[in-house]
């Protein structure tokens, strides 16, 4: 283990940037976990990984980058804790610049590599089936779909945050893909593990390691227009039906909006498609047109 970067902290010791490395050569891949500090499955995916890569001989060269944000984990916050500043809105970042930017060049320099990866839970509020965001085409798409992650989701370039890690790595003709399981705050271990395979699927796929011969398969290979995406019609605390990764048929109940003072039954939501739930809202206190469902079609 490495450090690449490190600063002085007021007063708990320096921040440091952890990059592991494995094997010399090309190709390349770079992986980073927690740069939202408080998404602790893919700080776990990566970890798993590096399990596993302890008692490979790569052939190639893999960097990881476990948790990049130490200070917002410590704190169980998303953001950089002492100016509240997205690490994942700063790249690529500047050396002269505030912390976050300072971080953001530091891990932008530091994960040049042919293919990077980068490794999120969802919200504190909902949870996510592990699945990879990739492009609608080429050799990404090829890549994502490697992964036998549950869900590969395609999704046009034109969505992503030039200061965001992808948009960045893109914009510098590397390859990149966005993996994301389960939720923020919390650890699951299953999604993690999934994830966590899903990263080993890719190694073997182009070679760096051994062929991991995992079970999985991708259930949801879907554009947007294949999301069915339920939001709420009305305030109120919601409870679900189903778990991610449960594959549902149309009419199937997803879950209902009840009142929170009473427990009136206010709405029910229904698949209107045959599919596999992607996301479910977690934390049930809901506003009006709030995400609370997202069924993956698989027809
Ligand atoms: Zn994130």
């Amino acid at each position: 283990m490495s450090v690449v970067f490190s600063i002085d902290a007021p007063y708990r010791g320096r921040y440091e940037l952890h990059r592991l490395t494995y094997g010399s050569g090309g190709p390349s891949v770079a992986i980073v976990a927690g740069l939202h500090g408080n998404e602790l499955n893919g700080i776990h995916a990566v970890n798993l990984l590096n399990k596993m890569l302890r008692v490979q001989r790569p052939k190639g060269t893999v960097h990881l980058f476990p948790l990049v944000n130490t200070f917002g984990a410590d704190q169980a916050t998303k953001r950089w804790p002492y100016d509240d500043q997205d690490i994942n809105h700063s790249f690529p970042g500047d050396p002269d610049g505030p912390v976050a930017q300072r971080i953001a060049h530091a891990l932008f320099e530091a994960s040049d590599a042919d293919l990077c990866i980068d490794v999120h839970s969802g919200a504190p509020h909902v949870r996510e089936l592990p699945q990879v965001r990739a492009p609608m085409g080429g050799e990404e798409l090829e890549l994502a779909r490697a992964m036998k992650l549950p869900v590969v989701w395609r999704r046009p370039g034109i969505r992503l945050e030039p200061t965001g890690l992808i948009g960045a790595w893109r914009a510098a003709g590397r390859k990149a893909l966005h993996v994301v399981g389960g939720r923020g705050i919390t650890l699951d271990n299953r999604h993690a593990t999934t994830m966590a395979n899903g990263l080993a699927n890719l190694l073997g796929h182009l070679g760096i390691s051994a062929n991991l011969d995992s079970p999985m398969t991708v259930i949801g290979d879907v554009t947007h227009s294949d999301v069915e995406t339920h939001r709420a019609s009305c305030g109120g605390f919601f409870v679900a039906e189903v778990r991610v990764g449960d594959r549902v048929e149309p009419g199937h109940l997803l879950g209902y909006i009840q009142s929170p003072v009473g427990g009136e039954r206010l709405d029910e939501v229904r698949s209107s498609v045959t599919g596999v739930v992607m996301t479910i809202r977690a934390y049930p206190m809901i506003h009006a047109q709030e995400l609370l469902v997202r069924v993956a079609g698989t027809k």
